[in-house]
Formats: structure tokens, C-alpha cells, sequence
């Protein structure tokens, strides 16, 4: 049992399951969570889903209500913490508050990355973090606006069709000459595209927008790289995030090279008594050359749990191989392991009917995983790419074959006869 007082900064995914990792472990002592927002912590993967598109806003919460009574946190929200002090182990608060800490966890998230000629809440112009964001959007939405969509990532296609579900006329623009390459074998790029397109989203590949006039109660009058112009009721800007590590950065703790908290296996800064997680830690993973940050929801949650881990000294849970799904509409698409350089991927299934696996691999060694519409069958491989051990991928195409009984049996036979 631990009995300090243990500071969360930041109220979001990271920082709730965290505090319940941390009173499982047996935490005893006070837990005082910082939160800029004014609300509970709330999960963001519904903000542009369903909390745009549903009749009713879903419940949000991270943790039901008994689980976060049986926290007993004391929530300090709608506040900002202005500056770390490692070497006399104080947060300092806006306002002049400070709170003495024995362990710090910095769960401060990002935000995204803004352009300076669309400023955050002008009117019209729309980015989104927060369920304070989704709601302004889903209100803009209500009108059936014309809507632009600048930046074709993961987040910006969920809303284009999130807003094709709600009326809205919707154009994309990314600078990509195709959608999500970095991330997505081609063949999904190619059917993330033909479904848009199908489904009547405007599509303006590898162009960007350069500038926007006029302003006001208008219409807004995009201006392209490639010199056309669009007139649009609303804008969402969505071209990334930036990690929230000032804190970190101005207390003298390592960055990572880039941006994003420095952090150990353990979720360790620099500073042995301050911890970071979630979207705005960095960490070096096994074949990765440089550390990484993954935006993503169970990253979030696992390295919470196991920085609350190692803040009690326990033996910090094994981190599982990465993993993250998009709803882009009613299509749901699962990833496990990370893109990479030179992947071989061998499908099986057909995009065309709805339903398709690749496993990109390297010598036969699975490394990234994607489920078009089939997280099941993901699930079921997950074992193999947990041993890292080379798989006969010829096998894995044929449509006859049981994937669960085929991962059964390698997982049974020793390396060699593969
Ligand atoms: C719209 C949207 C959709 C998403 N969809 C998916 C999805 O489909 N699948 C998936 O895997 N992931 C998805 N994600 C990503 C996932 O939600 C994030 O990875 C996750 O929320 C990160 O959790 P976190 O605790 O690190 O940060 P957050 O949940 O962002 O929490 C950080 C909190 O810290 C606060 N904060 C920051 N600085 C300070 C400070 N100095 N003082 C006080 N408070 C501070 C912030 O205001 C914020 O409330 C989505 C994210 C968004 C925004």
C-alpha cells in the first residue's frame, strides 16, 4: 500500500484510468486530478461519431459512476497547471494554487495543430478535441451546411462521414495525393476513397488550401494551392495534433526528439518522481528507431496503468502489440502493430464485398494487421504477432482456411517446422 499524494495533470482518458489503476494497486493516499476542461474525464473517440450523428449524445464518462466515486479523486476542473517543479515536487496552478506532490503523472493530452489563418473558434471554422468542440460542430452540422474538411486523416474522414450521415455536402482536402498511406496498405487507401466518393463526399487530393476570405456571417471562400475556389458554410480544420509537454519541456524533463514527454518503459521522465502517459508521452518501442507517440485510445489506457504501475512499485503490466480502429461510417477498420517501411501485405477476403485482412509482414514475420469490417478474425491472429515468429502467409489467403484453428496450430508447433 502507498500512501503519498499522487497529482494527475490533465482529465481526460489517461488521467481516469490511471487513478483506478492506481486505488487497484492499493493506493491509499490522496489522488488530485488537474483538468483544464470543465467536466469529468470523457472518452473522445464518440465526439466524431456519435455525438455528432446520434439522436442523443452518448454517455461519455471513462469511468461509470461507482468506479469513479471509488476513486475518490479530488477533481480540480475548468483549472490549468501553469508549472512544474520537479526539485521541490510542486504543481503550480493558475490562479497561485500549489499543490505538493510524491508522484506526478502528466496525462495532459494535445491539442491540434492550429492554422494561422483559421483561428480557433472564428466563426465558421471548426477544429475538434473536446466534446465542447463536437458540440459546436454538431450544431453547425444541424443546418446541412456545405462543409470543407482540410486534412484527410483517420479523424477528418470519420467526421466527412459522419457529416455525409447528417445531410451535410462534404468536400475533403488533403495535400496526400492518396488518403492515408502512411498508415494503410494501398489497397484500403484506394477503397477508403471509392467508398467516399461513393457515398458522395468531394474529394481534392494532393492540394491544400492556401487561403480563406472573406469572414463574418458569409459564406467562407476557400482558396486552393491549385487555384480553385471553394465557397463553404463551414470549415473543420483537422491536420494533426501537437502534444501537450510544456510543462515537462519548461521544467528541464527530456523531449523527445520532435515533440512528446520522454518517457521509459515504465512511463518514467527524466525526473525519477515524474510520470507522463497517454497522447503526450513519448517512448522508445522494441523496433522502432526513434521513440514514438501513438495517439490512440488503448495506448492511452495501457501506458496509464502501467505508469499507476510503477508509481507503486508493482511490476508494470506487459504492453500489449498497439493497437487502434476507426469507424469511417458504418465500416469499422482495426490495425495491430505499426505501419512500416517495405511491408509485404497478403490479403485475404475481398474489400469489394465488405470484409477483408491483410497481414503486412517482413521474412513472414507479421508485423501490422489490418481488419476492414473482420476485428474478429484480427483478434484471433494477435498470438502470432505477439511471438514475432515467422507464419507461412501463403496459407493465410486461402478462403477455405479456419483462422482461429490455423493460429491455433502454429501457435502449438515449435519454430522450426514453420
Ligand atoms: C475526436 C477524436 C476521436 C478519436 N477517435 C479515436 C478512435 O476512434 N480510436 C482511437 O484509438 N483513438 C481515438 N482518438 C484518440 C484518443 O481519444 C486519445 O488518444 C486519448 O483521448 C488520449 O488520452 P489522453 O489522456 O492522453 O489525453 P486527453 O484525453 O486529451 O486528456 C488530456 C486532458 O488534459 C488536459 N490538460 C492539458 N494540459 C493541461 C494543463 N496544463 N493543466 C490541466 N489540464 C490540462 C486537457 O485539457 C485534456 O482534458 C480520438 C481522439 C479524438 C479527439
Amino acid at each position: 500500500m502507498t500512501t503519498g499524494c499522487i497529482v494527475i495533470v490533465g482529465a481526460g482518458q489517461s488521467a481516469a484510468v490511471a487513478a483506478h489503476a492506481l486505488r487497484d494497486g492499493g493506493h491509499d493516499g490522496a489522488i488530485v486530478m488537474v483538468g483544464r476542461e470543465p467536466h469529468r474525464p470523457y472518452e473522445r473517440p464518440p465526439l466524431s461519431k456519435a455525438v455528432l450523428v446520434g439522436a442523443e449524445e452518448p454517455r461519455l464518462d471513462v469511468l461509470a459512476d461507482d468506479d469513479w466515486l471509488r476513486c475518490n479523486v479530488d477533481l480540480l476542473s475548468g483549472i490549468e497547471a501553469v508549472r512544474l517543479d520537479p526539485a521541490q515536487r510542486r504543481l503550480h496552478l493558475a490562479g497561485g494554487r500549489t499543490i505538493d506532490y510524491d508522484k506526478c503523472l502528466l496525462a495532459t493530452g494535445g491539442e491540434p495543430r492550429l492554422l494561422p489563418w483559421a483561428p480557433c473558434g472564428g466563426e465558421r471554422i471548426h477544429y475538434l478535441r473536446t466534446v465542447d468542440d463536437a458540440r459546436r460542430l454538431r450544431a453547425s452540422l444541424r443546418a446541412r451546411p456545405r462543409i470543407a474538411i482540410l486534412g484527410g486523416g483517420f479523424l477528418g474522414l470519420e467526421v466527412a462521414h459522419s457529416a455525409l450521415a447528417a445531410g451535410a455536402v462534404v468536400t475533403v482536402i488533403e495535400s496526400a495525393p492518396a488518403l492515408l498511406t502512411r498508415f494503410l496498405p494501398a489497397e484500403v487507401s484506394g477503397w477508403l476513397e471509392a467508398t467516399l466518393r461513393s457515398e458522395g463526399a468531394h474529394l481534392r487530393l494532393g492540394t491544400s488550401v492556401t487561403r480563406v476570405e472573406p469572414m463574418g456571417d458569409r459564406p467562407l471562400l476557400l482558396v486552393t494551392g491549385d487555384g480553385e475556389r471553394l465557397e463553404v458554410d463551414e470549415l473543420l480544420v483537422c491536420v494533426g495534433m501537437s502534444p501537450n509537454d510544456a510543462l515537462a519541456r519548461e521544467a528541464g524533463l527530456a523531449i523527445a526528439p520532435g515533440a512528446g514527454v520522454l518517457v521509459d518503459a515504465s512511463c518514467r521522465t527524466s525526473d525519477p518522481n515524474v510520470y507522463a502517459c497517454g497522447d503526450c508521452a513519448s517512448q522508445q518501442r522494441p523496433g522502432q528507431q526513434q521513440p514514438t507517440r501513438l495517439e490512440s485510445w488503448q495506448n492511452a489506457n495501457e501506458q496509464a496503468r502501467i505508469a499507476a504501475a510503477a508509481m507503486l512499485g508493482s511490476a508494470p503490466p506487459v504492453p500489449p502489440f498497439p493497437w487502434f480502429w476507426t469507424e469511417q461510417g458504418r465500416h469499422n477498420i482495426q490495425m495491430l502493430g505499426l505501419p512500416a517501411a517495405g511491408l509485404d501485405y497478403v490479403r485475404r477476403g475481398d474489400p469489394a464485398s465488405g470484409k477483408a485482412l491483410w497481414i503486412g509482414h517482413r521474412g513472414g514475420v507479421p508485423m501490422q494487421g489490418v481488419a476492414l469490417n473482420a476485428g474478429g478474425e484480427l483478434r484471433a491472429l494477435r498470438p502470432l504477432f505477439d511471438r514475432a515468429r515467422p507464419v507461412p502467409m501463403h496459407e493465410f489467403a486461402q478462403d477455405h482456411l479456419n483462422l482461429r484453428a490455423w493460429a491455433k496450430q502454429l501457435l502449438a508447433e515449435p519454430a522450426a517446422t514453420l
